[in-house]
Order: structure tokens, then C-alpha cells, then sequence
């Protein structure tokens, strides 16, 4: 196989603005964004940027207006430490648990949920006895059945590293399901070897790759080959991707992205409102329209395009489906709305209830 070679990783906005990225005027500006929140565009990832205010490149060139901090904006606005069992643990659903394995990322997007605790600045792979906690805890916990690999990237860890979080894996009989949110099949996808594909698979548990993407040009020749050797390797990949101003917030764009990944095998899964993060007011939408685009999908788009629309309710309550209503009550039936939007009548009479068990 071959793969392109890394390259330089701009991180300052002088390398920003050397590449044409970024306007000179706007150097002491950037400089105060890059100084809150970490800027990464690797090699590979600056080669899909084609222009200044690019579609895809919005999503990691640093912007001004993340200066601009709304009062409903959160440093921590999905509540992960509401539920931290255990440093780097998060524990908010019965059934399953996220670790935070390390804070960096191969490239930073400027709208982080979690920018606040992830970048350059950050401590980086979770230490030893932290991990030992958390595994403690997962195996004082039966009750838990997925573990959910998240950070930063976590496929930005070594395989080395991997392979030893999938063997003490392996001894926790009641955890069936290891899932990693990873943007590296896409953006980094030369990191995708054999040796971190065994090392994902070491724990012998089922392996699922949640693949972040937002814009269709992530989805490169080298992404699918990357993407190709993790699935044909029995890792089931499903996709998440955040609704983003300027970057995928027409329908043509999200079309074109949801067939690009059920087309290389990795099935929809969420549609994310761009959470209130602090800065990142310019790269979300109203709710609003995110739910009228999700309403135009449906129909236009196979059913298996098709990943749900949701909302993280800040303080730590969850995740929410936030897609479109199709269903009110009419009489003793309902209305329903087609894909055209044409209204129907349902009938659905009050019959006997199920016996209770
Ligand atoms: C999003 C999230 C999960 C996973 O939720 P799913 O709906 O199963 O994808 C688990 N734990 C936490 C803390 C989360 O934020
Ligand atoms: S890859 Fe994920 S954790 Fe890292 S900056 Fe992007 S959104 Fe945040």
C-alpha cells in the first residue's frame, strides 16, 4: 500500500496565512483564537482546502468570530461532567460508558464540543492509574455492555497502546460491544494499518468504527481504501456528522455525503445540531432549519442515507432525536405527512390494550 508521506502540520496562523488560507490583515486576530483553542490542519487535510473560506476547510481554519462567546454557550455543553464516574469515565446511559482515552486530535475542528478540553495544551493519553480506575470501575459494573472510545481521536493513539486497552478488554466478559469515534479513517487515513486494525480487534469484542465526517471531499480515494480495510476486516462502521453552517447546510451537500458513505459500507447513524460550544455561534443553524433539511432527505434519499437528527440537552440529560414530526392526532385517528407533504388520514381506533405483563 502506499500512502502520501505526513508533512508539515500547520498549527500558527503564519503557516495559515503562508498557504493562502488565511488573510495577513487578520494575523493578530487569528494569533487570539489559536491562543484559546488549538489550531491542527495536517498535510493532508490542507490539501483538500482549495480556497480561503473553503466549504470543507470552514470546518478547521480558526475564524474570528469564535471571540464571540454567546451567553448560552457552555464550556462543557453536552454535561460530561455531570456523569464522570471516573477521570476520563463517563457514565450516563445504564448500558454503556465513554472513555476519554486522550485530548488530541490529529486535526481540531472549530466546532469542538469538547474544545475546551481538547488541544496541544492538554495532557494527552489518560495516565496509568486513571486507566486503571476506569477499568475498576467497568469491572464493578455488569451492567455496562458497550464501551465507547472517544477523546480527542482515539485512532490517533499508538497501536501499541490500542492493543493494550483491547487485552484488558477482553478479560471484562460482560462489555460485548467496543466503539471508537475516530475521524481518521477520513483525515488521516494513512494511520489506518494492519497493526491498528489488529490492535482495535485484540479485544475480541464485536468492533464498531463511529467515522466523524462532514463533507463530501473528506470521503478521498485513500479515506475509502481506509475505510475498506477496517470494514473488510469484520469492524462495522456507522457515521456521525454535525449539521454546520457554510460547511454541509443544503441538502444537495448532505445527499451527496450520505450516499458517499453507505456506498463505502459505513451506514448513517446521527445527524448532529452543532452543540453550544463557546465561539461557534456562526457555525450553527436554528434548529429550525436543520429539521426542515432532515425532512427534505426523507424521501429523496434510500432509507439506509437516512441518520437521525439529534440534539445533546446540555447538563448531561442526553441525547434527544430532534428530526421533524410526521404524526398528530386528528379525532379518533391521526394525520400523517408524506415525503411529498401531502397530508393522510390514519385511522387507528382505541382497541384493548396489550395485557399488562
Ligand atoms: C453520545 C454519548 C453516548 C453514546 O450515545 P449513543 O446514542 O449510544 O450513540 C454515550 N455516552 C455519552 C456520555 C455520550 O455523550
Ligand atoms: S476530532 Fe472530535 S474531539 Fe477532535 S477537535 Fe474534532 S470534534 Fe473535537
Amino acid at each position: 500500500m502506499s500512502f502520501s508521506p505526513p508533512g508539515k502540520t500547520l498549527t500558527e496562523p503564519e503557516d495559515l496565512i503562508a498557504a493562502g488560507f488565511s488573510a495577513p490583515e487578520q494575523a493578530d486576530v487569528l494569533a487570539k483564537v489559536a491562543a484559546r483553542y488549538s489550531v491542527a490542519v495536517p498535510a493532508g487535510v490542507a490539501a483538500l482546502i482549495e480556497r480561503r473560506d473553503d466549504t470543507l476547510g470552514r470546518q478547521f481554519l480558526p475564524d474570528p468570530r469564535e471571540l464571540t462567546i454567546l451567553p448560552h454557550e457552555r464550556a462543557d455543553p453536552i454535561g460530561d461532567d455531570a456523569h464522570q464516574a471516573v477521570k476520563g469515565l463517563i457514565h450516563r446511559y445504564p448500558d454503556r460508558a465513554l472513555l476519554k482515552l486522550t485530548s488530541v486530535c490529529p486535526v481540531y475542528c472549530r466546532f469542538c464540543f469538547r474544545r475546551e478540553r481538547v488541544g496541544a495544551a492538554t495532557e494527552g493519553l489518560l495516565d496509568a492509574p486513571a486507566l486503571d480506575s476506569a477499568f475498576a470501575y467497568l469491572a464493578a459494573h455488569r451492567e455496562i455492555w458497550e464501551l465507547i472510545v472517544t477523546g480527542g481521536d482515539p485512532l490517533a493513539v499508538s497501536p501499541r497502546r490500542l492493543a493494550e486497552l483491547s487485552a484488558r478488554l477482553n478479560k471484562l466478559d460482560h462489555v460485548k460491544i467496543l466503539r471508537f469515534h475516530s475521524r481518521v479513517p477520513a483525515l488521516a487515513p494513512e494511520r489506518v494499518t494492519q497493526e491498528l486494525i489488529a490492535a482495535l480487534r485484540a479485544s475480541g469484542k464485536t468492533v464498531y468504527v463511529a467515522l466523524h465526517a462532514n463533507h463530501p471531499r473528506e470521503l478521498t480515494a485513500q479515506a475509502r481504501a481506509a475505510i475498506a480495510r477496517l470494514v473488510d476486516s469484520g469492524i462495522v462502521m456507522v457515521s456521525q456528522t454535525v449539521l454546520l453552517r457554510g460547511v454541509n447546510d443544503n441538502v444537495e451537500t448532505l445527499a451527496v455525503l450520505m450516499r458517499a458513505f453507505v456506498e463505502n459500507r459505513v451506514k448513517p447513524y446521527y445527524l448532529h445540531h452543532a452543540d453550544l460550544a463557546p465561539g461557534t455561534s456562526h457555525l450553527r443553524l436554528p434548529l429550525e432549519e436543520g429539521r426542515e433539511l432532515v425532512r427534505t432527505l426523507l424521501g429523496r434519499l434510500s432509507g439506509l442515507c437516512q441518520p437521525v437528527f439529534v440534539v445533546d440537552i446540555p447538563g448531561g440529560h442526553g441525547k434527544a432525536p430532534a428530526g421533524p414530526d410526521y404524526w398528530r392526532r386528528e379525532g379518533e385517528g391521526w394525520r400523517v405527512e408524506d415525503w411529498r407533504g401531502k397530508s393522510h388520514c390514519y385511522a387507528d381506533p382505541a382497541g384493548p390494550k396489550s395485557p399488562a405483563s
